[in-house]
């Protein structure tokens, strides 16, 4: 999208340059790990512990797929973290004298497509040599909160990024539920463990069964964590979410400003999080084109444009146009 494509006007992008650092899952896990590791600071708590994992073969698995042309040059085999991470495994297992669960997902994977979930170190790696793309492994948090019916979820905030790096929180999120009770005896019943809204609605049988579309909204997880945690979403949850959110964008920030570019720039992100039974938030991905949930999408577009639009190409009325939803964080 183009705004103000016209001589004489600035434009203005809903695109950050460069954002794809945080949104491709492996370019998330460098770039933390570069950050953290050039400070005196241990990792945040509430990043999975992470290893980049490449295919030793890719270009043999890339031929073999059929893959041809320039697509084929830009993949190498890149060094990767395989020795830290069968170390890591290992010495986890050792200390917590027992398996310690793995989750790999592709560099640009979506959908919950191609994820293996197990507590076999190696056997993951050797899954991922025969991938045609880099992959993530990382710590499965084992001990999700769980809904009625013993049933994971996972939560998407909407984030904005307006041009001159406010960080902006939409006041409403929405949970993904699984439609099955989450079973950490079978780590290969996706239904159970994965709570990607069309593989939920693709596979389990369940799908609907406890909310509309799988989706459960903020104000009735707040009554869920009233009821059954004597807490609530404000108190609990959210100040664990802008940090993450507010710290993510900070590390970032160099490499994505646009600041001395002829353009402006804006973006929408989308931030999944897991919550823990100890309520404790680890951040699992970030989507730089996210989807909305239908029943969010007209105040979400309102609030965009109030807040990322508008300062720079001010309206000429603003009659009836409703509240804006975004909280600058
Ligand atoms: P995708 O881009 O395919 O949606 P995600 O990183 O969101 O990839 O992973 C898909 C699903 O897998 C998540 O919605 C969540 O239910 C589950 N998941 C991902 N990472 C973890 C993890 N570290 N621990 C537990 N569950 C996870
Ligand atoms: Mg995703
Ligand atoms: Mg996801
Ligand atoms: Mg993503």
């Amino acid at each position: 999208m183009l705004i103000g494509h016209e001589p004489g006007l600035v434009q203005l992008v809903n695109y950050y340059r460069g954002s794809d650092v945080l949104c491709r899952k492996t370019a998330m896990v460098r770039m933390f790990k570069e950050f953290y590791n050039g400070t005196a600071k241990p990792m945040p708590p509430w990043l999975p512990e992470s290893f980049v994992i490449c295919p030793q073969n890719l270009t043999k698995n890339l031929v073999e797929s059929g893959e041809q042309g320039p697509a084929l040059r830009r993949k190498v085999s890149r060094p990767d973290d395989r020795k830290e991470f069968l170390t890591t495994a290992q010495k986890l297992s050792q200390q917590e004298k027992k398996p310690v669960v793995w989750i790999a997902k592709s560099a640009a994977g979506a959908k919950g497509e191609g994820i293996q979930i197990s507590s076999n170190a190696e056997e993951l790696v050797q899954f991922v040599d025969e991938q045609t793309q880099a992959y993530v492994i990382q710590r499965y948090v084992m001990n999700p909160l769980l809904l009625e019916g013993g049933r994971k979820f996972d939560i998407r905030c909407w984030v904005l990024l307006d041009t001159v790096y406010n960080v902006y929180l939409f006041r409403e999120g929405v949970l993904r539920t699984a439609s099955e009770s989450y079973n950490k005896d079978d780590l290969t019943h996706v239904t159970s463990h994965l709570t990607n809204h069309a593989l939920q609605m693709e596979q389990s049988p369940n799908f609907g069964m406890y909310e509309e579309g799988n989706e459960m909204f903020f104000p009735e997880f707040d009554r869920f964590l009233r009821k059954k945690y004597r807490t609530n979403l404000d108190i609990s949850i959210i100040p664990q979410i802008r940090d993450v959110v507010k710290k993510s964008l900070m590390i970032v920030k160099e490499r994505i400003s646009t600041n001395l570019l002829g353009y402006m720039s804006f973006q929408l992100f989308g931030f999944d999080f897991l919550i823990d039974d100890n309520l404790k938030v680890h951040l699992i991905e970030v989507n730089g084109a996210p989807a909305c949930a239908r029943k969010l999408l007209p105040d979400l577009a309102r609030s965009i444009a109030m807040t990322a639009i508008d300062p720079v190409y001010p309206p000429t009325s603003l009659k009836g146009r409703g509240d804006n939803c975004f909280i600058k964080i």
